[in-house]
């Protein structure tokens, strides 16, 4: 069996080299161009330095020509770390620098961002930048044009399953992203359990809907590629509104959809799922956050010809890691939808403090164990020692458990309720983002004397970032400016959406910040926040 992802591809490529592996907005790709183009790429960064093991920041947006610099880097033997190029260039100086790439592949359109790190300091003069053409002045390029001198037959990629295949960075509470280390192996773990559970075949057109930095999108990818799917990208401009992502699913005739509960929650609130619609649609998969069951309720009526599906799962363990099929919903049902049952290969632990079964029906900390489980943190010997302990069990003395930091009860038929975080991790908008990275952007403010960022459940966002403040001088603090001031520092989808101003925080009996009194403030909706 073959060890590698982009040695999967390339049978499937083999098998269907005329189907149309990827798509966007016209910019189609054959499952023979896919092959062809990326062994170029990958001739072509071995030709300017690149070994196994080496990392290759990806600086494009979501594109065909993305995916197929994906496969060039790993047949290469290298890592690709796809880059968020919503980030402000302060907050890639953090990641870019850490990921330590032999070579920055740039699209012409993510030139400014690639200005913005080295302007904030994050671009080693050794790293190769190598832009899709070289008119910028980089001297490497890997445009179409450019790579026609290259071999298009394959190279040895000299990888096999436990070398890393990509390193997604996520929100770190301390303030600094963390690297997460997939495997190749890592992924397809996963896909030998979905493939066949999903029954992803020739015949299926598969939506990409998150971006590419997401681990949700490997699924697409791979999901596909190795299936002999069609893979859709979701243009980034469609991310939200919910009949624009109607229209898509409609136009393409998508026939599975991963997709987040936000966007299932914007789509079913703005009336944007017909009744009786997308008869392509086969599945509807959801990840990533709690899927309201008054929301699926309303997608399961809407279509009954949908079979509907929770995963769970963190980056670390790889795409998913349990799953709950949804057989029958009532659109009046209210109670929560489970976590479900461990994928093949994978387990869910419910413990207690002492790292014993909690017991069932009772509340614990749930861990993950199995084939999906990433070998660590990037370079982060003392976050990986954390989270990622050896398994307690006399049984599997090489086993290693991650601790998810989620909260969950597992009933007496072994199914997993998810109960909540046990940290200040929450998700906005499909968005992982821990409350301490964003805390500390805001207490940074010369602005502000004290601050602090707390989650509130919100009807759309899944949950709201809160931002209560006093200001450093009574006078004069506008929020909008401070929204803008933090641009500077975050990603959109970080900063708070949510202000109120106070003239002192609230404090516990112990002198700090009482963040349930802060919760309290901000929800329901207070007439003295400013919403804007
Ligand atoms: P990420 O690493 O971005 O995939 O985020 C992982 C976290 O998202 C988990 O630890 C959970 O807190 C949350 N999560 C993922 N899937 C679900 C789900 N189906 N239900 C509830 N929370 C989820």
């Amino acid at each position: 069996m073959t060890e590698t992802l982009h040695e999967r591809v390339g049978e499937q490529s083999a098998r269907t080299p005329d189907a149309l592996a990827v798509a966007m907005e016209g910019e189609t790709v054959t499952y023979q161009l896919l092959e062809t183009e990326s062994n170029r790429l990958a001739r072509c960064l071995r030709d300017v330095g690149c070994e196994r093991g080496d990392r290759v920041c990806l600086f494009l947006p979501k594109s065909p020509a993305a995916i197929v610099a994906m496969l060039g880097v790993l047949k290469a033997g290298c890592a690709y770390v796809p880059v968020d190029l919503d980030s402000p260039g302060a907050r890639l100086a953090k990641i870019v620098p850490r990921a330590d790439p032999r070579v920055v592949l740039v699209a012409q359109a993510a030139t400014p961002q690639l200005e913005e790190l080295r302007t904030a300091g994050g671009l080693d003069s050794d790293v190769l930048v190598g832009s899709s053409s070289a008119k910028n002045g980089t001297g490497h390029a890997f445009g179409a044009d450019d790579l026609a001198g290259f071999s298009p037959e394959p190279i040895d990629s000299g990888v096999g399953g436990d070398d890393a295949a990509h390193i997604l960075f996520t929100s770190g509470s301390t303030g600094e992203p963390k690297g997460v280390v997939i495997t190749h192996a890592n992924v397809l773990a996963f896909l030998g359990w979905a493939i066949p559970y999903f029954e992803i075949g020739q015949e299926d057109r598969l939506s990409g809907h998150p971006p590419l930095h997401f681990d949700l999108s490997t699924f697409d990818i791979y999901g596909a590629l190795t299936s002999g799917a069609q893979l859709h990208l979701v243009p980034p401009a469609l991310n939200l509104p919910p009949k624009g992502i109607a229209r898509f699913i409609e136009r393409h005739e998508l026939t599975q959809w991963f997709s987040v509960p936000s966007v299932l929650t914007y789509m079913a609130k703005f009336d944007a799922v017909p009744e009786g619609g997308f008869p392509s649609l086969r599945r509807v998969l959801s990840c990533g956050d709690v899927l309201p069951s008054p929301v699926l309720g309303h997608w399961a009526a809407r279509l009954p010809h949908v079979r509907f599906t929770n995963l769970y799962g963190p980056t670390e363990a790889t795409i998913a890691s349990s799953f709950h099929a949804i057989e029958t919903f009532s659109p009046t049902e209210t109670n929560a939808i489970p976590i479900g049952r461990a994928c093949d290969r994978e387990e869910l632990l419910v413990l207690d403090e002492a790292l014993e079964p909690a017991g069932a029906g009772v509340a614990g900390d749930l861990y993950i164990a199995g084939a999906g489980l990433s070998p660590g943190y990037w370079r982060d010997e003392e976050k990986t020692r954390a989270a990622f302990l050896p398994d307690p069990r006399p049984d599997r003395p090489a086993g290693r458990l991650y601790r998810t930091g989620d909260r969950a009860r597992m009933d007496e038929t072994g199914v997993v309720h998810f109960l909540g975080r046990a940290d200040s991790q929450v998700k906005s908008r499909g968005y992982r983002i821990e409350l301490g990275e964003v805390e500390r952007a805001v207490t940074a403010l010369p602005e502000l004397r004290e601050a602090a960022v707390v989650g509130v459940e919100s009807e759309f966002e899944g949950t709201s970032l809160c931002c209560a403040f006093a200001a450093a001088e009574t006078e004069g603090v506008s929020t909008q400016r401070l929204k803008q001031a933090l641009r500077a520092t975050l990603p959109q989808y970080m900063v708070p959406s949510r202000w109120l101003a106070l003239p002192v925080l609230p404090k516990n009996a112990n002198g700090k910040i009482d963040r349930s009194e802060i919760r309290r403030l901000f929800a329901p909706e207070p007439a003295e926040s400013t919403r804007q």
